[in-house]
């Protein structure tokens, strides 16, 4: 469906089977809903989430410009998944990686992470403006010992490879009609990305955001000034600063999602549809089902899973599924 460089690079490897994933309709959770409800299965990415997308498309951006170099090391600020992406490409082609991830994030994350050979700093769950925050921490790091931040949160190969990849599939994937997409955002990558491409191809397609309740980029999205932020337990989305890559003109709207509506979505997804999921799909399902819900809608419904439950083993969200 689309060949970037790392691929032809690749050789036929695995970095080659990043992207190109499944779009399947929820038969039960969205049924007798106005509108049908499509997922893009991220989860079924090499890695086990849409950052494989963004972690192949960095590198080759940063080796076509003469950033990153053979032997170097590659560090990056992440919720986990990025980090395992990162180092597919670091595996592959051979960079050292260092991850920086802040104390909320799983410990499956963190045993993923080592046993694909990154090394991980854990740093406290701090506030942006504070040097230990997970993103300081990591600019910190490139500054002094001249490595190559990956800056998923500002580096414009994110939108884009979402912009040509992403959208094209769900554009080639939905037959070109699209009534409404949803997502949410950590870095923002995908809703701005996808969400260009779908306003521009389908122009009256809805894109929404959908933002844990505790996140200020909801707020933000709705009137330019960041809302106030508490603490929630789904990882990789939401925010208390707006990330760089997040385009709020491309958004009509949000949707906030508790943690408890989050994570029972998420085990249903589990149980009921078969899609082995984590958290942050039970948030973009919520929206999505809202969404489809309320109708008047121009077509289906596409929202995203972003990635896999098996590095959620630990947390008690997931583990209420064997009760
Ligand atoms: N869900 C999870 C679990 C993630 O790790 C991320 C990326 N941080 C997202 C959703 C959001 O994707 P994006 O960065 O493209 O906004």
């Amino acid at each position: 469906m689309h060949e970037t460089p790392g691929e032809q690079r690749a050789g036929g490897g695995i970095l080659g089977h990043v992207g190109g994933t499944p779009l399947v309709p929820l038969r039960r959770l969205a049924a007798g809903l106005a509108a049908p409800v499509l997922v893009k299965c991220e989860h079924l990415n090499p890695g086990g989430s849409v950052k494989d997308r963004i972690a192949v498309a960095i590198a080759d951006d940063a080796e076509a410009r003469g950033l990153l170099r053979p032997g170097m090391t590659i560090v990056e600020a992440t919720a986990g998944n990025t980090g395992v992406g990162l180092a597919l490409v670091a595996a592959a082609r051979g960079y050292r990686l260092v991850c920086v991830l802040p104390e909320k994030m799983s410990a499956d994350k963190r045993a993923a992470l080592a046993t694909l050979g990154a090394e991980v700093i854990v740093t406290p769950n701090a506030a942006p403006s504070h040097p230990d925050n997970f993103r300081r921490v990591a600019e910190r790091l490139a500054r002094e010992r001249g490595w190559f931040l990956a800056d998923q949160f500002n580096n414009p190969a994110n939108v884009e490879v979402h912009a040509r990849t992403t959208a094209a599939e769900i554009l080639a994937q939905t037959g070109g009609v699209v009534g409404a997409f949803v997502a949410g955002a950590g870095t923002g990558g995908t809703i701005t990305g996808v969400g260009r491409v779908l306003k521009r191809a389908c122009p009256k397609v809805q894109v929404v955001l959908a933002d844990p309740l505790g996140s200020g980029l909801a707020q933000w999205v709705e009137s330019g000034a960041l809302g106030p932020d508490g603490p929630y337990a789904v990882e990789g989305i939401g925010a208390s600063e707006p990330p760089g890559n997040l385009d709020r003109t491309v958004i009509d709207a949000a949707e906030r999602v508790s943690d408890e509506e989050s994570f029972a979505t998420a085990r249903r997804l589990i149980a009921e549809e078969g899609l082995l999921v984590g958290g942050s799909a039970g948030t973009n399902v919520a929206a999505a089902l809202r969404v489809a819900a309320r109708g008047g809608l121009d077509g289906p419904v596409v929202t995203v899973l972003p990635d896999s439950w098996d590095r959620y083993r630990s947390k008690p969200w997931l583990q209420a599924q064997s009760r």
